[in-house]
């Protein structure tokens, strides 16, 4: 008989029960998968009812994501051609709900495509068609304890590239990323 135990799902609350052994954990409320650093019978039970996962697996846009201290939301990720350009817009937003300034970056998100090759967001907001109605997040920006932060990020991708994931980081040691799979290319 498989032992099970108790989490709690760090995007929507729900309590999910889980076998021990497996570091993977599926969240059927919110439909998000985690990764965990250790197998969830080596966690304690402070640590299981508020899991890090080293991976956020998720397949939508529209909810609030926690990775590592960083709170992320993708509001939209569309793909688009612009100028005959394949062009990948990112709306993004953050809070920090922690008690300490963070830095967030530009370059912390990044476009794999099935071929494995990787994107960063383009930082020529100066263009007169890629940004035009959207606002450049910028490089680096500091959040103070309780800041918001939103903005654009464009991807522009070869014309036949096909988009694998989305990936944001939050650094830190060890790495916690969320990763974004959508069923098609637009979501
Ligand atoms: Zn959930």
């Amino acid at each position: 008989m498989t032992n099970l135990f108790s989490l709690t799902c760090p995007t929507c609350g729900a309590s999910l029960q889980s076998s021990g052994e497996s570091k993977k954990v599926a969240c059927v409320h919110c439909g998000n998968q985690y990764l965990l650093d250790k197998p969830i019978a080596e966690l304690d039970d402070s640590q299981r009812q508020k899991i890090s996962p080293s991976v956020t697996y998720s397949n939508r846009s529209g909810q609030w994501l926690k990775v590592a201290d960083v709170d992320v939301y993708l509001h939209s990720f569309s793909d688009e051609v612009i100028e005959k350009e394949h062009v990948l817009c990112a709306e993004v937003e953050y809070v920090n709900r922690t008690e300490s300034a963070m830095k967030i970056r530009h370059d912390q998100w990044i476009v794999f495509d099935k071929a494995g090759y990787t994107f960063e967001a383009t930082m020529d907001y100066l263009h007169p068609k890629l940004y035009t109605g959207k606002i450049y997040i910028g490089r680096t920006r500091m959040l103070n304890p309780g800041m918001r932060l939103r903005g654009w990020l464009v991807f522009i991708l070869p014309k036949d590239s096909e988009v694998e994931c989305l990936q944001f980081s939050a650094g830190g040691v060890p790495i916690k990323t969320a990763e974004f799979r959508f069923a098609s290319n637009a979501a």
